[in-house]
């Protein structure tokens, strides 16, 4: 996982809130079970706080304040450009998965989320499994993203790669002037749940693959499966492809591998893709590189939470996320009419409707 590093040392926790401009940040401790939670709401002003629960053992607890006020303030923006009903939220359980994580503490988090009398709902994040999610059930109905045997609406991934996809596809619209991705020569980078079922979608659609994997063996089946050549993690930089597709780690575009990248368009369903947003934004823009916002395009998931909470079917889920693909012209468009990068423009985008929709609900 990476994390951002608090630009400098932090004065008071309040100074960082009000820099993230969040609305409320609650710790929950427990001496009995050793929980240690926090969780971040940022902007409830369309709905209420919807955010995965991560678990991690944390170097400190400025560390993981930090995180949890940089992921919550994603969720907001994600919500908000994907036209969805819901604010930003997220929490994080400080402490070793293995030493810490039990019932007690789990069931403990759970009372915690269910006191916010639904300003939070949680789902599953790094470190937390379905098992988990269910202990967390026990003591709140505030969570979401359950397996479907729960009533939930299981596996988001598939959701993930669509929209992704839909978003690759409109990032080639906007970069070679058609949206076909026929014979289209495509870096895929990891290829786990979601880079798998993205695969599926690039093959059907005739493009050309090559791909890499942190596990060699994940990667030599994925190329056996989809027609693909797999390559060494370090080499996919290298590649002499069109499009660069992320679906592994964040802040893969950084200062090493910018130089390096050959592609016209980068598109993947990685978080936080640019190292630092406000220099490698405009230096793609610089390159000619076509970036399709990582928040915007990986929104399917959280698309699929949604129609959970607001009681929806996975088709129409899909339906909605392949509104990914207008919104991400629009962006596009948008970034290249103001000057700016697409990064910015979407979340200038998402900060408008906020700023809108809470105009409308300012009467009774
Ligand atoms: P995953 O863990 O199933 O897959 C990630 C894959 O990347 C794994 O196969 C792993 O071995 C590989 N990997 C790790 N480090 C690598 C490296 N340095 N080089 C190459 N491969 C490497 O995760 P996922 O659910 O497929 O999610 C992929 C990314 O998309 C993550 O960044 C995640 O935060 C983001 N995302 C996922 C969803 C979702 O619905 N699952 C939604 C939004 C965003």
């Amino acid at each position: 996982m990476v994390l951002d590093a608090p630009t400098q040392a932090p004065a008071s926790i309040f100074e960082q809130v009000a820099e993230f401009q969040h609305e409320q940040v609650v710790y929950c401790h427990d001496h009995e079970t050793g929980l240690k939670a926090i969780i971040g709401i940022h902007n409830t002003v369309l709905g209420p706080a919807l955010g995965g629960t991560r678990m991690w053992h944390y170097a400190n607890e400025a560390e993981a304040l930090h995180d949890v006020l940089r992921l919550s303030r994603g969720m907001t923006y994600k919500a908000a450009i994907s036209g969805l009903n819901l604010g930003g939220g997220k929490a994080v359980i400080i402490g070793d998965v293995k030493k810490l994580k039990n019932e007690a503490l789990l069931r403990k988090f759970g009372r915690f989320v269910n006191n916010l009398n639904g300003k939070y709902i949680t789902a599953e994040d790094v470190n937390m499994t379905t098992k988990d999610m269910e202990y967390i059930r026990m003591e709140t109905k505030h969570v979401a993203g359950l397996p479907e045997s729960m009533g939930g609406s299981g596996d988001p991934s598939p959701v993930t790669a669509y929209g992704t996809y839909m978003g690759m596809k409109a990032a080639a619209k906007k970069a070679f002037g058609s949206d076909s991705l026929a014979g289209k020569r495509i870096a895929v980078q990891g290829v786990g749940h979601v880079g798998t079922y993205l695969l599926e979608h690039l093959q059907k659609e005739g493009a050309s693959l090559i791909l890499t994997d942190y596990y060699e063996e994940r990667a030599y089946e994925a190329a056996s499966r989809f027609g693909a050549v797999a390559v060494g993690m370090e080499e996919i930089y290298d590649q002499d492809v069109d499009i660069y597709s992320p679906c592994a780690l964040g802040a893969t575009i950084n200062h090493d591998t910018i130089d390096r990248l050959k592609c016209r368009v980068i598109a993947g369903c990685a978080n936080n893709q640019l190292a630092k947003e406000n220099e490698h934004g405009p230096e793609l823009v610089r390159r000619g590189i076509v970036y399709a916002p990582d928040f915007l395009i990986n929104a399917g998931g959280l698309i699929n939470v949604y129609s959970e909470v607001v009681g929806t079917s996975r088709q129409g889920a899909l339906a909605q996320t392949e509104k990914i693909y207008d919104y991400t012209l629009q962006v596009l468009n948008r970034a290249e009419q103001e000057g700016s990068h697409p990064q910015a423009a979407a979340i200038q985008q998402a900060q408008e409707r906020i700023a809108a929709v809470g105009k409308v609900k300012s009467t009774y």
